[in-house]
């Protein structure tokens, strides 16, 4: 059985040791498609308050927002409080359980790249001085960065790794107009090629069951995201949580989540057509609490690992 080359092989090819992702999650942050600013409300599937790194005992600062017209932060210092206590706790957990040995430390919730650049550096800066930490990642939309931050992170990369996360997502654009995305495929594509000419390490994330979507148009999405350049992929199933725009159209019928059978069928294809050289982070998605709407199936993550390896068994591959 030949292993799939995942984002964990690279890494430990690259850093001769073990690294390990440190999910933060800092209060504050919010996103332009929820705030107004793109859009209301957000991508239809995002429950926009229910994002909860693995982080451990973070102090609430929830009920404050940044102020994006000011260069003033009140909270900066909570904050930065916040990513260090976050960055210990998770690390050392990490360093505990699973000898890591060094850290990419990825502020995963929300835009961000959406705050003032005087935040992100501190907050970027901060992340990068905390021991044993090689370098970030960064989960944006392609429509949400300053040249000033696009031109500082190019900098931190000279001695740093540093990764930004783009939700492609669909390269329809009919598709991101039905999930309310509020940006178009041409703008993800224009960033992902202007970031990887600048040198930056780029991670695509892709959804497989959008509305309305073949299995021809999401192998489509996998060809050209692949084509852009991406130097790694997340894959999820698009699957339905409570109190979101598509929560509405799955109880009124006008939704249908892609079923398990169709989500492996589709994956497989996927990663059979990857070039080597891009790195697998994620192969599926889903959440083991009450929020979960449909499909149920995306319930339980290690089954659907094992039934992802079972479908690749006869390729002769494994996750
Ligand atoms: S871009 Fe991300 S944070 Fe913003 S609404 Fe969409 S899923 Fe939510």
């Amino acid at each position: 059985m030949k292993q799939i080359y995942t984002y964990g092989n690279y890494l430990k090819k690259k850093f001769n040791s073990k690294v390990y992702k440190v999910g933060i999650n800092i209060s504050g942050f919010t996103c332009p498609n929820i705030d107004g600013t793109i859009a209301k409300g957000g991508c239809t599937f995002c429950e926009n308050d229910s994002f909860s790194a693995s982080t451990g005992k973070t102090q609430n600062l929830k009920g404050f927002y940044l102020n994006l017209d000011s260069k003033e932060n009140p909270n900066l210092d909570k904050q930065l409080q916040q990513l260090e206590v976050q960055f210990n706790t998770i690390s050392k957990k990490q360093a505990d359980e699973y000898n890591a040995q060094k850290f990419i430390v990825y502020f995963q919730s929300f835009t961000n790249t959406y705050a003032p650049f005087s935040t992100l550096k501190a907050l970027y800066d901060k992340a990068l001085s905390f021991d044993n930490v090689i370098g970030l990642s960064i989960g944006t939309r392609s429509d949400c960065i300053t040249e000033e931050t696009f031109d500082y992170l190019c900098e931190l990369n000279k001695d740093k790794e540093i990764w930004i996360e783009f939700g492609i997502q669909s390269v329809y654009d009919k598709t991101l107009e039905k999930i309310n995305r509020g940006h178009s495929s041409d703008n993800v594509k224009e960033w992902i090629l202007k970031s990887k000419k600048r040198g930056l390490h780029i991670c695509g994330h892709l959804i497989f069951g959008l509305p309305d979507e073949s299995k021809e148009m999401m192998l489509e999405t996998s060809k050209q995201a692949y084509e852009w350049g991406i130097d790694s992929v997340k894959y999820h199933p698009l699957y339905v949580v409570k109190k979101t725009a598509l929560a509405n159209d799955f109880i009124k019928g006008n939704f249908t989540p892609i079923s398990e059978e169709d989500y492996l069928d589709v994956l497989i294809e996927s990663i059979k057509i990857k070039p080597s050289n891009v790195s697998v982070q994620r192969v599926t998605a889903g959440i083991n609490d009450d929020s979960l709407l449909s499909p149920l199936w995306c319930k339980d993550k290690n089954i659907q690992i094992k039934k992802i390896n079972n479908a690749l068994k006869p390729f002769g591959l494994k996750y």
